[in-house]
């Protein structure tokens, strides 16, 4: 890298201000915009047909789709802002791998939405806890930052009660059987009394299969919760489509 790369890199770096700026392109945007128009029109929203029971993306709207009949069961409700498809899918992996924490700022603001357009009414928002080596090595749980700022935007408190006692292994390439047997004795409620009674609403960042999401749901119904809710960013469409 030359002089003037190096320079570029550096003013970037220090005095690029995300906010002016379209998150995708780069290109400037007007004051309060996160995308330019031509962005925009490319977003997956997930605002067609999907499974009404865990709301992802499919070919026609089905009370549950393929994935989630019989299996996610604790889980009361499920909706995602977007499907997981580009160009969403590149700036969740930015936001989760990439130290992208400025996106927390758009990313809770379209969950918030959710959250009020949904008319959900919670006592308290919970997020996905991650294993105390793993946020270390990472800086950062993004679950935790979105849940933080949405709870913010729609006045509900964040009741911080879940922990991740048990390492597990990356979900990406294991089966929906094999997550759940990964995820098995994974989270731990800390304070049963914060969720009694209590209806939750859990914020990510993706659905994948559900799995973890369902895990936790079933510790929270075990600890007495009455309803659990999940929120995420974006949800992957079953495999099958259906
Ligand atoms: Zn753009
Ligand atoms: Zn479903």
């Amino acid at each position: 890298m030359g002089l003037k790369g190096a320079l570029g890199k550096f003013f970037r770096k220090y005095f690029f201000n995300p906010k002016w700026r379209c998150l995708l392109c780069g290109r400037e945007v007007f004051e309060g915009e996160n995308f330019c128009e031509k962005c925009y029109a490319k977003l997956p929203f997930n605002d067609g047909a999907i499974c009404e029971h865990c709301g992802r993306k499919v070919i026609a709207f089905e009370p549950y789709c393929t994935t989630c009949k019989n299996v996610i069961i604790s889980l009361d409700l499920c909706r995602s802002v977007f499907s997981y498809e580009k160009p969403i899918s590149a700036l969740i992996q930015k936001f989760k791998y990439g130290n992208g924490r400025y996106l927390a700022d758009y990313f809770s603001e379209c969950v918030a939405n959710l959250y009020l357009k949904n008319y959900l009414n919670a006592d308290g928002l919970l997020y996905v806890p991650m294993f105390e080596k793993d946020e270390r090595k990472r800086g950062y749980n993004q679950s935790k930052l979105l849940a933080e700022k949405v709870s913010l935007k729609v006045n509900v408190p964040l009741i911080d009660c879940l922990k991740k006692i048990k390492e597990t292994k990356r979900q990406a390439t294991l089966s929906r059987l094999e997550r759940l047997k990964n995820l098995d004795g994974a989270f731990r409620v800390t304070d049963k009394k914060s969720v009694k009674d209590k209806t939750l609403v859990l914020i990510d960042d993706v659905t994948t299969t559900g799995a973890t999401a369902e895990v936790i749901a079933s510790r929270l119904k075990k600890a007495g919760a009455k309803i659990v809710y999940l929120l995420t960013v974006a949800s992957i469409p079953p495999i099958d489509k259906y």
